[in-house]
């Protein structure tokens, strides 16, 4: 699950251990990081759409829905004005529904609402149907580059191997505390936010998976806390 969890106050590592470890991951997402096309975007739908489709779903199979979808609703309005079958249609093959459900009913209010612009600001999106704390940092981070914080389950995972070892991200108290360190290392300029959060998921996506640690290539080994209490008991 993308979504889950808010922030509370505790756990936050020193500024310059954080910026260190950001300014390392912005660095490597530069080389590394996959060329997809929602980062070729600042389209706030266009953001939005990945993140509803990324949720559960691998990037992989996400490519061909996206372009297929977006062909056929190439705007809110677009969207807005589908018959829920026709929505449901492009989704076919996709998964979890409710996901569509959410964006069509989002598309409504928001062209009944606002004009049809999306908010930048995560507060007024987590109004929205289908949008956690997750997604409207995600929309607020990518699409506006607001210095928003993002946890899924890959930053949750990342960031307490990297911070906090002892915190569990499946356990509700602990992810608050990873939502902490998720803002208190986030850079405050916005652009700056964008990469930096592209690159904890991309590192959490590519080196430091659910599956494998691939500590040996990791561009933030040095300052991470696995890492070194992993090399300390060898
Ligand atoms: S050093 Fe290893 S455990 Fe730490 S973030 Fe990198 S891959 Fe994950």
């Amino acid at each position: 699950m993308r979504d889950g969890g808010v922030p509370s106050r505790r756990d936050t590592p020193a500024t310059e251990v954080a910026r260190d470890v950001s300014r390392r991951l912005r660095r490597w997402f530069a080389r590394h990081g996959r060329d997809l096309p929602w980062r070729r975007t600042r389209d706030p739908y266009r953001i939005l759409v990945s993140e509803l489709m990324l949720q559960q779903t691998q990037v992989s199979r996400v490519l061909d829905f996206y372009e297929r979808f977006l062909a056929r609703f190439p705007s809110l309005h677009d969207l807005a004005a589908a018959r829920p079958a026709a929505v449901r249609e492009q989704w076919e093959g996709l998964g979890y529904y409710a996901r569509a459900r959410n964006l069509h009913a989002l598309s409504r209010q928001v062209t009944r609402d606002g004009n049809g612009a999306l908010p930048d600001d995560p507060q007024a999106l987590r109004n929205l149907p289908g949008i956690g704390p997750y997604t409207a940092g995600a929309v607020a981070s990518f699409a506006f580059e607001r210095p928003a914080a993002l946890v899924d389950t890959n930053v949750a995972r990342v960031i307490a191997r990297i911070f906090a070892p002892r915190l569990r991200p499946k356990r509700a108290r602990d992810l608050s505390r990873i939502w902490r360190i998720a803002e208190s290392i986030l850079p405050r300029r916005g652009r700056t936010a964008w990469t930096h959060n592209q690159a904890l998921m991309e590192l959490g996506a590519l080196v430091c998976t659910a599956r494998v640690r691939r500590c040996e290539v990791c561009p933030v080994a040095s300052a991470c806390a696995t890492r070194q209490r992993e090399l300390r008991t060898r």
